[in-house]
């Protein structure tokens, strides 16, 4: 097929008209370009011919599950997901699909990796994995799997850690596959091993991968033993990935550590982070590397993540977002003083800004649903209150005092020893 020229007209499948307006680019899959339709633009990805070649005898199943993308929808607004199948009819037995063109404050993840592009703060880093975490637990909550996890499929807004997934051509229900088998260092070891086929629990695997990467911009399972050779083939990434894998920041196996000068951005990352971040990553690069019932779900990442936001604080001399579980800025390893914290139902909520209390500490709802606010004192940095954002009047007992009531809009003062009722649940605010 040779490309299609500015203002020719293409059918999709719905009986709609697109208009090309202009290529955008050309992948191993397809080419890009950027359409008109009805007076939007949108992106149109065009199969090349090579590409379908290729995917015989999968051809019409690939072609079937895309229409099925198609009609079943995003399962969330974190992917580029396919709207309408495009066919031209006479000119080319081909097909395509669009999707919506990606905005231009989203970065390719790829960037971040090699420190071309930094995220703003780890404020920003945190809401990444989170919303990664949680658009792909959407995706297997619709019962399909995306089979096909590499960096190349992600994007980062570096302000705010919104993220986009693209390429999802190869997303399917479970128990399907397309032919694809996935990229080399992000596909399971039972897939490489040829033991099974990409699933959700292969895309656990994957998960973790592209977490570690996001966290510490280097892979789990390059060490040492990558060092070794002078260029990977795949027998060698058959051992490093999939034969005899071992987690660079193993705490009992050392072989595989990472290599001073090579994997400065690990060695420098990793001692920032708590140790609950640490055994999760230790946990699904070690017994969740064979066994994949050992695997963190979406459901144990988030935990762990949610945990790193409320355990978030800004360190007051170099402003740098570090942990309060440390006691030490991670950062300029200063002591400083620690803001009161809320204490409720297993949960350990620091005060600072940008913070709240949310459903999903009070009853394991939403955390989207803000039930108390942190606010500073104007006069004292450092100190802060809670404001009521609820429906619900709190009971506030501060130590040695008679119960005061604080309806919504209303701040209580954070003081060691207070108690707040909040409906069936009592706030400790502790030191
Ligand atoms: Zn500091």
């Amino acid at each position: 097929m040779s490309d299609f020229r500015n203002g020719e007209k293409i059918q999709l499948t719905n009986g709609d008209t697109i208009t090309v307006k202009q290529k955008l680019g050309e992948g191993g899959q397809g080419a890009v370009y950027k359409v008109d339709y009805n007076g939007k633009f949108y992106a149109l990805k065009w199969y090349l011919p090579n590409y379908l070649k290729g995917l015989k005898p999968n051809y019409k199943k690939f072609y079937k599950n895309l229409e099925h993308n198609v009609t079943s929808g995003s399962p969330s607004n974190a992917f580029l997901w396919q709207k309408a199948i495009a066919i031209t009819g006479k000119k080319s037995k081909g097909f395509g699909y669009i999707m919506d063109l990606r905005p231009q404050n989203f970065e390719e993840f790829t960037k971040f990796m090699k420190a071309k592009v930094q995220y703003d703060n780890t404020k920003v880093l945190i809401n990444a994995a989170i919303n990664v975490v949680e658009a792909f637990q959407a995706l297997h909550r619709k019962g399909l799997s995306y089979q096909d996890v590499s960096p190349g499929n992600f994007f980062i807004d570096k302000t705010n850690g919104d993220i986009l997934i693209c390429d999802n051509d190869n997303v399917a229900p479970y128990g399907e596959n397309l032919g694809v088998a996935g990229t080399p260092g992000y596909m399971a070891p039972e897939i490489i091993l040829g033991k099974d086929k990409p699933n959700t629990n292969t895309d656990l695997f994957s998960l973790s991968v592209i977490l570690f990467e996001l966290f510490f911009l280097s892979h789990p399972l390059e060490g040492a033993n990558c060092c070794k050779y002078p260029c990977l083939t795949t027998a060698i990434e058959r051992e490093l990935y999939a034969e005899k894998p071992v987690f660079v920041m193993s705490k009992t196996d050392h072989s595989n550590a990472p290599v001073k000068g090579v994997f400065s951005n690990l060695i420098n990352l990793y001692p920032t982070y708590p140790e609950y971040l640490h055994e999760a990553f230790e946990k699904a690069f070690g017994e969740g590397l064979k066994n994949v019932n050992k695997r963190l779900t979406e459901r144990d990442w988030l935990k762990v993540l949610y945990r790193l936001q409320d355990d978030s604080v800004v360190c007051p001399y170099c402003k740098e977002t570090t942990f309060a579980s440390m006691v030490k800025c991670a950062c300029c390893k200063k002591t400083y003083p620690i803001p009161y914290k809320a204490v409720l139902n297993g949960f350990e909520v620091v005060a600072g800004n940008g913070k709240y209390l949310t459903d999903y500490h009070l009853t394991h709802g939403s955390r989207k649903d803000i039930k108390g606010t942190f606010v500073e004192s104007k006069k004292t940095a450092g100190v802060f209150g809670l404001k009521n954002d609820s429906t619900i009047v709190w009971q506030v007992e501060y130590p040695g005092k008679p119960v005061m009531t604080y309806e919504n809009g209303k701040v209580v003062t954070l003081i060691p020893e207070t108690v707040i009722t909040i409906g069936n649940n009592k706030v400790e605010i502790k030191k």
